[in-house]
């Protein structure tokens, strides 16, 4: 049987813990531990890591950086945070491979489409780095690009609630949580998933894509699983 694809999506701020900033050594070490199970499960994995927890380019552009400089320290951000996982999955036996979008050798490898599959069928983690390797276009964006482009099966966006609430359920209790939604949906009700590029990207190319809790020890590894956590998103 083949192997299930995912790339995760995982934001910068996941690795910084409680700290808010920075990486969190512990956050780091139980993000790998969790993600080695998930190999073992018998799942391919790619991952995509924002930056945000280091830098954003319009941090950067409203303290007097010009937007495409700004965004190449952004970019630079994603390196940083995906060197620490990749180096994080070694020391505990699991094969990693770093890839990036800008040529960084010996930092990594220059991605492409066909040395990340390969790299994910010889069972390694692939980490993605460096987003689309364009300004004005976020990790979101680059993690649906990334996904379509290996065929992965599902996208797995890690954030801190556990799905899509028909309203903000830090602000509204009496929000409700969506199993399912389609994409017309999430345009419909204005629902603020991710940006709209990476949005129109995933529905226009029929990515389905899973929003869960990442925070929640477990949680990956209930999902590599088969259980259904947090909310899917999909085309009709
Ligand atoms: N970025 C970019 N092009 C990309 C992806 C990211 O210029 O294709 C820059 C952008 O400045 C962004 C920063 O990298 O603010 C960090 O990425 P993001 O904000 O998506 O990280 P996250 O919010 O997921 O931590």
């Amino acid at each position: 049987m083949a192997k299930r694809r995912v790339l995760l999506k995982l934001s910068g701020e996941s690795l910084a813990g409680a700290r808010k900033e920075g990486i969190d050594k512990s956050c780091l070490d139980s993000y790998a531990a969790a993600i080695k199970e998930s190999v073992l499960l018998g799942n391919e994995i790619a991952i995509v890591i924002g930056g945000g927890n280091i830098f954003r380019g319009m941090a950067g552009a409203a303290s007097g950086f010009d937007r495409v400089t700004g965004d190449s320290m952004g970019m630079l951000a994603t390196v940083i945070n995906s060197l620490a996982l990749t180096a994080s999955l070694q020391a505990i036996g699991q094969d990693a491979l770093l890839l990036t979008a800008h040529p960084m050798s010996p930092i990594g490898s220059h991605y492409s489409a066909p040395v990340a599959k390969q790299a994910l069928r010889e069972g390694k983690v692939v980490l993605i780095a460096g987003g689309t390797g364009n300004p004005f276009f976020t990790t979101d964006t680059a993690s649906v690009l990334r996904a379509i482009e290996i065929g992965a099966d599902l996208m797995l966006k890690g954030t801190r609630v556990d799905g899509i609430y028909t309203a903000d359920p830090e602000k509204d209790p009496s929000a409700k949580r969506f199993e399912r939604i389609t994409y017309d949906e999430v345009y419909a009700r204005e629902l603020k998933i991710m940006d709209l590029t990476a949005m129109t990207l995933a529905r226009d190319n029929g990515l389905r894509i899973r929003v869960f809790n990442m925070d929640q020890e477990g949680n990956l590894v209930r999902l590599m699983k088969g259980e259904p956590l947090g909310t899917l998103v999909e085309n009709e």
